[in-house]
């Protein structure tokens, strides 16, 4: 079994419907959720002119692989309505992998821990929340440190808690 931590973001449809069904379709997926952040609102960052987010972080324990795990998240983005069509635009659903226990892996379609995940204050916050005292694996900052670095990015906690499905 290995410790699992994942980013959900969804701006457009109903976020809040969206967040409850894809917890729902991530514990038949072969995943335990272990908890699950706040709910956090946050600013768009690569293109302002889209709705704002809504995220979480989950912790969970899986026995799948890497490359399937992606793959089910995947599955699960596309399910719950995920299309490309403009890159950094709204979208219903986006799963990242942060952490896989502390492996680290290079693929061509996997970077773990993600590679973006210090400069993101939607990341990082409900993070800390589960996890205050992490360290970012590659280089052993502490996550408060990390998140003192992105005080600019706009994000508000939300009055809101979801169901986790045990
Ligand atoms: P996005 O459109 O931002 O969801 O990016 C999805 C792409 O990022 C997919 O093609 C994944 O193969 C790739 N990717 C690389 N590393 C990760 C990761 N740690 N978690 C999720 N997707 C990843």
């Amino acid at each position: 079994m290995k410790r699992v931590y994942l980013s959900l973001g969804t701006n457009a449809g109903d976020r809040e419907a969206l967040l409850a069904r894809a917890l729902e379709r991530l514990a038949a997926a072969g995943l335990r959720l272990l908890r699950v952040s706040s709910v956090y609102e946050t600013e768009p960052l690569d293109r302002r002119d889209q709705p704002w987010f809504l995220n979480l972080v989950v912790e969970a324990e899986t026995d799948l692989f890497p490359r399937m795990l992606l793959m089910r998240l995947q599955r699960i983005e596309f399910e719950l309505g995920r299309r490309r069509l403009t890159p950094k635009g709204p979208r219903t659903m986006d799963i990242d992998i942060l952490l896989y226990g502390d492996a680290v892996i290079r693929l061509p379609e996997l970077t773990v821990p993600h590679p973006r995940m210090t400069e993101r204050r939607f990341v990082l916050e409900p993070l800390a929340e589960l996890v205050p005292e992490l360290r970012y694996p590659l280089d052993g900052r502490p996550i408060r440190e990390l998140l003192e670095a992105t005080r600019g990015q706009k994000l508000r906690r939300c009055d809101l808690r979801l169901p986790v499905p045990l």
